[in-house]
């Protein structure tokens, strides 16, 4: 059975906030599957993705139970908010698992923690390129005694890269399979699309990766397809700019680039570039900023690690 429910936070705004999820129990026992999208909510391939799983689902063919929240950022969504909770500016994919106690993310964050994620089985997140982002599809997962099982989770997706995050060497803290893999919950953030985009195959590959997934932890009937193909990533460099500027990027999301190459140039808006930024080490940009416009400190890309 399908069922429309929605999480009440009464003290978010004037008028509380209220978050719409799917329930959806099979007949048989068996896991429970949470998928959060929206957590950014501009990133429209994920949203519409999980709108469309559920859509198109069977339930006859699910054994257990999954929780689906297609926009857990409902302030960002209506306001059309790149990357942030508009109330705090500040980023809810940044905050897991939140603060009953602190500003409008952290309590937002408290609430999709405890009541979607911490009794999951397992926990796919899906994002996609924001709205200044190119995005070359990939899967993360973080170190934890329950790695293995995330890293079949980011196996069964189905993306060309995946990437392992060591404990010590977050880019960032308090993602949503950060803190589940902290809480020992096997769970990934799965990307596609870029732009904010509602790209067809984006969608598609969205839909096609929360499938197998289902499939692969028993929760959806079926066998679940073959392990594809992934270039194996051990962590990444996310590259910042010091000083405002004009960012040009030299580099699409998906090449090889190596040591030393030419990632992009930082110029001033009289066009003298001010600075070449050059790859670390070896690597593969997996997300890229299209926007020109970076403010200092401002992210410019994420380069994943070759790791030969
Ligand atoms: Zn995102």
């Amino acid at each position: 059975m399908i069922t429309r429910r929605t999480l009440s936070i009464p003290e978010l705004g004037p008028d509380g906030l209220d978050i719409p999820y799917f329930d959806i129990r099979g007949r048989g026992d068996g896991p429970l599957l949470t998928v959060l999208s929206g957590v950014h909510g501009a990133e429209y391939a994920s949203i519409a993705a999980v709108r469309e799983f559920v859509r198109d689902l069977d339930v006859d063919t699910v054994s257990g139970r999954i929780i689906a929240v297609p926009v857990a950022n409902v302030p960002a969504f209506w306001a059309r908010t790149p990357f942030v909770v508009p109330a705090d500016g500040k980023n809810l994919n940044r905050h897991f698992p939140g603060d009953p106690d602190g500003t409008f993310t952290e309590v937002l964050a408290h609430h999709l923690f405890t009541s979607f994620m911490a009794g999951a089985d397992y926990v796919v997140d899906l994002h996609a390129g924001d709205v200044p982002e190119a995005l070359e599809p990939f899967t993360i997962f973080e170190e934890s005694p329950v790695e293995s099982a995330s890293l079949d989770l980011a196996v069964a997706y189905g993306a060309g890269h995946i990437v392992r995050q060591a404990a010590v060497a977050r880019t960032v803290a308090g993602s949503s399979c950060a803190a589940a893999a902290d809480a020992g919950i096997p769970a990934i953030i799965a990307e596609s699309g870029q732009n904010g985009l509602l790209d067809r195959a984006a969608i598609d590959r969205h839909v096609a990766g929360l499938g197998n997934i289902a499939r692969s932890v028993g929760v959806l009937d079926g066998d679940p397809w073959p392990a594809r193909e992934a270039q194996r990533h051990e962590g990444w460099h996310w590259l910042r700019t010091d000083r405002a500027g004009w960012w040009q990027p030299a580099v699409t999301t998906g090449e090889s680039v190596p040591a030393g190459g030419l990632l992009g140039t930082m110029s001033d808006v009289w066009g003298e570039v001010f600075a070449e930024v050059r790859a670390p080490e070896a690597g593969t940009p997996l997300f890229l900023t299209t926007s020109p416009a970076v403010s200092a400190d401002g992210l410019l890309l994420g380069l994943a690690r070759s790791g030969s």
